[in-house]
């Protein structure tokens, strides 16, 4: 396929990234699992010397994960985490991030517990108001770290707003675009410098594998990026790299049908009395929702809600048959969970205050089975409340 951004992200999932084995002719990428390539003589080669450096399944990958950001760069590596420590590799000693106070939990982790120590600075603020920025940037600010909407609480910040702000300053921009993936929401096309993805959630899709990337369209760091691939070395395995592929293929049938079913459960969970608080940006009431629908072409799958105590709580959850009590999301399977105790346990109880995230909130990612098998299974859990 030519790679062009007027198809549709469909015909783009499908295609993007795929060129047919040039020695078989093969319609599905191969799965290259080799680690080094045969030379005809010292540094004469077909573009391929040592499986960290590039790899064809690899390469496959991240042209397919370009093409859905519509960025001109992929960069992938094998995790989520490995993709944002690898961007955090570009910095040096005395720079300073300013980074959402609600982002994924490794992130902070990864910050403040690792690249801290490196005299890396960082400043953890509410970027759902965009002043807030403005007032955290200091000289040495060199990236703005954005995701939205975040996890678990699902605050939405206005990401071109932001870029704006970022870019009159010469900041980097990125976004952490897991919850959105590409085929509701596109970063590069609100201003974003970079993209980044925890492919093993919504992009590969079935639960069956970890892996990364960043997307960008600025050569400069596209080639910075692939040198800390290559010289620090996450990289993703070739069959992870495939598998990925192949979930890819079904990105927009799978999207279409999340979102289809968390407007259900949202109509559901609206009606139940005992549910004190609901977050999900497709809700009219969401702080957020004129932002999303501004920047995003839907609402996304995650849903939390508050049922005010951890009793009710683990009643509820115990009594369900499809949903499974379990970590991770974006996964074909729905899935519940309850931060306070799992996701976000290293997160201190008063920050966890501070976000909302109390005794009696659960995290729902609403998968692709039947509605009404998954409203029955809420029903069966709000009877034990
Ligand atoms: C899961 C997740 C990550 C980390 O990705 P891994 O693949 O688990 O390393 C980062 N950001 C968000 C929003 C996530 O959901």
């Amino acid at each position: 396929m030519k790679k062009d951004k007027s198809y549709g992200l469909g015909t783009r999932a499908v295609h993007g990234g795929v060129e047919f084995d040039p020695s078989t002719g093969a319609v599905m990428t191969p799965i290259y699992q080799t680690s080094t390539y045969a030379q005809e003589a010292p540094g004469v080669h077909k573009g391929f010397e040592y499986s960290r450096t590039a790899n064809p399944t690899r390469q496959a990958l991240e042209a397919s994960l370009a093409s859905l950001e519509g960025g001109k760069f992929g960069i992938a590596f094998a995790s989520g985490m490995a993709s944002i420590s690898s961007l955090t590799q570009l910095f040096s000693s005395g720079d300073h991030i300013v980074c959402s106070d609600d982002v994924y939990g490794g992130t902070f982790r990864v910050f403040d517990k690792i690249y801290r120590n490196f005299g890396l600075k960082f400043s953890f603020v509410d970027t759902s108001d965009v002043k807030n920025i403005e007032a955290a940037l200091t000289p040495d600010t060199k990236l703005l770290w954005l995701e939205s909407p975040t996890n678990p609480t699902l605050k939405i910040t206005d990401i071109a707003a932001a870029a704006k702000i970022a870019k009159s300053r010469g900041i980097m921009i990125g976004v952490d675009n897991t919850f959105m993936s590409p085929y509701f929401q596109s970063p590069l096309d609100l201003g974003a410098d970079l993209v980044m993805h925890s492919t093993t959630k919504y992009i590969a899709g079935h639960s069956d594998l970890v892996g990364g990337a960043i997307i960008t369209s600025d050569a400069q760091l596209a080639e910075k990026l692939h040198f800390v691939q290559n010289a620090a070395g996450a990289v993703p395995g070739p069959m992870d790299c495939f598998l990925t592929l192949r979930g890819i293929k079904t990105l927009h049938l799978r999207m279409e049908r999340h979102e289809r079913n968390a407007g259900k459960i949202f109509e559901f969970l609206k009606s139940r009395k005992t549910v004190k608080k609901i977050y999900y940006p497709g809700d009219p009431n969401h702080p957020g929702h004129d932002i999303q629908k501004k920047q995003a072409r839907g609402f996304g799958a995650m849903i939390s809600f508050d049922v005010e105590t951890l009793d009710r709580a683990n009643k509820l959850m115990s009594r369900l048959e499809i949903f499974t009590i379990a970590e991770s999301l974006g996964g074909v399977e729905s899935l519940i969970e309850h931060p306070a105790i799992m996701t976000h346990a290293s997160v201190p109880p008063e920050n966890r205050a501070a976000l909302g995230i109390t005794d009696g909130f659960i995290r729902l990612s609403i998968g692709v089975e039947d509605i009404d098998d998954l409203l029955e299974d809420l029903e069966r859990g709000f009877e034990a409340i």
